[in-house]
């Protein structure tokens, strides 16, 4: 069992996209065991996107995450953090196959509609930050 965290970015949520995303992690077999719409600090995104210091993209998407609400959410299954990061395909949505949330649902870039962890190391640091009150076991 793993799990990994999602993050409905605010042009997913302005764009009422909370349940088209949050029924394809459920239909696939996952199992939702955090889940909160709140307006994130922007010392949680800047701490979550760290490994982007630096990079022209940096301040926008931190921006972009601190723009409007945000749903986080915990997610739990066998192979859950590879699961999911196929499930919302390529980061640049014109890469991303059709079926994925970015391929069927968006078009730029900057405009991505979530964030899902990429290794298991990962996941366990955002997952902490997202969710400093814990998890259920
Ligand atoms: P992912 O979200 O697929 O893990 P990255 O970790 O590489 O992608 O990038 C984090 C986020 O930063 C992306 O989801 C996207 O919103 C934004 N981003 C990444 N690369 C670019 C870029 N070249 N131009 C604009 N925004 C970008
Ligand atoms: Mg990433």
């Amino acid at each position: 069992m793993e799990t990994t965290l999602v993050l409905i970015k605010p042009g997913g949520v302005a764009r009422n996209l909370i349940g088209e995303i949050t029924r394809r992690i459920e239909l696939r077999g996952l199992e939702v065991v955090g889940l909160k719409l709140m307006q994130a600090p922007r010392s949680t995104v800047e701490e979550h996107y760290a490994e982007h210091v630096g990079k022209p993209f940096y301040q926008g998407v931190c921006d972009y995450l601190t723009s409007g609400p945000v749903v986080a959410m915990a997610v739990r299954g066998t192979n859950a953090v590879k699961a999911v990061r196929a499930m919302m395909g390529a980061t640049n949505p014109i890469e991303a196959a059709p079926g994925t949330v970015r391929g069927d649902l968006a078009l730029s870039i900057e405009d991505n509609l979530t964030h899902s962890s990429s290794d298991a190391e990962a996941a366990e640091r955002e997952l902490k930050l997202w969710f400093p009150e814990g998890l259920p076991r």
